[in-house]
């Protein structure tokens, strides 16, 4: 499972890709820009809508450095940090 960054919500990634070149929304995963995962800064983000991706889109920095900026706190995500 994956942490969306955006509401801290659980994401399941690996369903995700099973999905056979389209994310769960129906958009082409060829271009790694398109769907509700988002490659960014060296490792894969996921979301569990377009409406979080977009807003970790437009400040990405805000999601993952939560102490540099008033923002809802992001919950902490697994893994290496
Ligand atoms: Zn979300």
């Amino acid at each position: 499972m994956a942490i969306d960054p955006v509401c801290g919500k659980e994401v399941d990634e690996a369903k995700l890709r099973e999905q056979s070149g389209t994310t769960a929304y129906g958009a082409k995963e060829v271009d790694p820009t398109v769907g509700t995962r988002r490659f960014h800064n060296g490792k894969w983000y996921y979301f569990d809508s377009m409406e979080c991706r977009s807003k970790f889109m437009a400040s990405p920095d805000r999601y993952l450095n939560p102490g540099a900026a008033p923002a809802r706190p992001a919950r902490q995500r697994g893994g290496e940090e």
